[in-house]
């Protein structure tokens, strides 16, 4: 009996392997390949996102307003109009035109918080800037770049889409997931403080500058994230003025606060994609900007940009 089991289990297993040998994909059907590109048919985007709510981010929205640029600013209301902290009644005026984010109510550092603790810190900062602001309020710095995957639930619930650490990456790419949201590169790093020796200081520079180069000549799709704190720049205003002036006016450039670039690129997302990726269809309320290329002949790659209107379909020819 055991033979014959053997046997069938075998003859089964072949006609398995026969039938999956007749379903060949046509490969001239598998040979498109989409790309993201950010609003305008811009390849780089940038986020410049500032924690701490100081007093010296004044100073520093003034200079991001000067060059045209946005900011993100990750606040701890618990901390609001205590010494060296912005005011309640400045933040609407202030923050005009950027956005507001939260840093937790008392910036506790989140690692080893108990459940009920992120409840409160991720709630009662969104609870408190949502009144003061009257935005809503959907992402977040953790404080101290400390976090905890197990928590990542209740952040949903709690309405947070991103979150990010301070764990820079020197690059730009696209994070997969939002609420693990490592940056590009600290501004200016550690440069500055007590105790670093002149050659210390002088390479965080470089590797700033290095950085900020590369983001310029890469021709690759590019997210340029940079982070700090206003209250670093006392003797570094200057440079800030100077990385602003730098980076601002840039056609290729999709400047943009940080939820504006999650809206976006969960639009991206949601885009529904025929199976021969030649039909496409826009479900949401954005324009989508994306790069389809043939790769039928990899020695002559051919692309065609194309934009579907929000609501929309787009289609190409083969
Ligand atoms: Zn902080």
């Amino acid at each position: 009996m055991k033979k014959i089991c053997l046997v069938l289990l075998i003859i089964f297993s072949f006609s398995k392997v026969k039938a999956q040998d007749s379903l060949k994909w046509s490969t001239k059907n598998r040979n498109l390949s989409i790309q993201l590109l950010f609003p305008d048919w811009k390849s780089k985007a940038l986020i410049l996102s500032f924690d701490d709510g100081r007093v010296e981010d004044r100073k520093l929205v003034a200079l991001l307003n000067e060059y045209n640029l946005k900011g993100t600013f990750h606040l701890n209301s618990g901390r609001l109009s205590t010494p060296g902290t912005v005011n309640h009644d400045e933040l609407k005026s202030l923050y005009g035109g950027h956005e507001l984010s939260l840093h937790g109510y008392n910036h506790q550092g989140m690692t080893h918080l108990s459940n009920i603790d992120y409840i409160y810190e991720i709630g009662e900062d969104r609870r408190t800037l949502e009144q003061i602001s009257g935005q809503l309020i959907r992402g977040l710095a953790y404080p101290f770049g400390s976090y905890n995957v197990d928590a990542i639930p209740t952040m949903r619930d709690l309405g947070i889409e991103y979150a990010r650490t301070v764990a820079d990456t020197y690059a730009f790419d696209v994070p997969k997931n939002f609420l693990v949201w490592h940056p590009s590169i600290h501004m200016f790093g550690k440069a500055g403080y007590m105790g670093n020796l002149p050659e210390d200081d002088k390479k965080e520079y470089e590797r700033f500058d290095a950085l900020t180069e590369s983001f310029f000549e890469t021709e690759n799709l590019a997210l340029y994230y940079v982070w700090g704190h206003s209250w670093e720049y006392t003797d570094k205003w200057d440079r800030v003025s100077r990385f602003f002036e730098k980076v601002s006016g840039k056609k290729n450039i999709f400047y943009t606060t940080h939820i504006d670039l999650v809206d976006y690129l969960n639009a991206y997302k949601r885009m529904i994609i025929s199976v021969d990726k030649t039909q496409f269809f826009n479900p949401n309320s954005t324009t989508l900007y994306i790069k389809v290329t043939d790769y039928t002949d990899l020695n002559n790659p051919k692309s065609q940009k194309i934009l579907i209107p929000a609501g929309s379909s787009a289609k190409i020819d083969r």
